[in-house]
């Protein structure tokens, strides 16, 4: 028992530190690259902040079950013998959880757009105008439950090795990031080229935050695509 508080109460400051660490390098960046930009928006980062941490704990909670059950139980599907599996399962691994992701993801944010829901919990996350580096995790509790049961469900479902597990992770972290922070850090080529037509970035999402009603997709935009929610590329002044 103390060991699984131990593991809950570890993995809520990991993700909180984590998301300090990195929310703060991309402000910092975004100071150095787009000086000003944040200048008048100290009060809706401190917000930010907030619920950010709160969320820290919801999606630590879970993750710090799971991995307490990894290490005592023997639960999910984690590997750690890098050969348990076809190396070129690594990759594909990462690809499934990123597409199993944002599918589970597309569906429930498209759903928290409708009237109630986006009262009762999504508006936190576009009280954000625009949104910073800071909005990564600023989701209402309710919503930060939606995404934080994704990854620990997932890894009873899909094996993955340790460190595919890990590239995810970084992946979701700094994606949630860039997106939210304001300008675009990937080159014009690839946003504006085929990687930009699959792949959700900064230009993308900030459309969401602009005109709320598409561009639901996390990484990809495949569903918005099929669903006739694309709403396109949006721009930064
Ligand atoms: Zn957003
Ligand atoms: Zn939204």
């Amino acid at each position: 028992m103390t060991a699984l508080l131990l593991s809950a109460l570890a993995m809520t400051l990991i993700v909180g530190l984590r998301y300090l660490a990195v929310s703060g390098g991309f402000a910092l960046a975004t100071r150095a690259a787009r000086p000003g930009l944040y200048a008048k928006l100290t009060p809706q980062i401190r917000r930010e902040i907030g619920w950010s941490l709160a969320s820290a704990a919801i999606y630590g909670v879970p993750a710090g079950v799971v991995a307490w059950g990894w290490q005592a139980r023997g639960w999910t599907l984690i590997y750690t013998d890098v050969h348990a599996y076809p190396l070129w399962y690594l990759p594909l691994s990462v690809l499934a959880y990123l597409l199993a992701h944002d599918t589970w993801f597309y569906w429930t944010h498209r759903w928290m757009h409708r009237p109630r829901p986006f009262r009762l919990a999504h508006a936190v996350h576009h009280a954000s105008r625009p949104p910073t580096a800071w909005a990564a995790m600023a989701f209402h509790p309710l919503e930060a439950l939606t995404g934080a049961l994704v990854i620990p469900v997932l890894v009873f479902v899909i094996p993955i090795h340790v460190a595919a597990l890990g590239i995810v992770l970084a992946i979701m972290t700094v994606m949630g990031t860039t997106n939210h922070m304001g300008w675009e850090l990937f080159p014009h080529w690839m946003r504006e080229g085929p990687v930009g037509n699959w792949l959700i970035t900064a230009t993308h999402h900030q459309r969401h935050h602009d005109r709320y009603n598409g561009n639901y997709g996390l990484y990809f935009r495949h569903w918005d695509r099929l669903f006739g929610t694309d709403l396109g590329l949006g721009r930064f002044d």
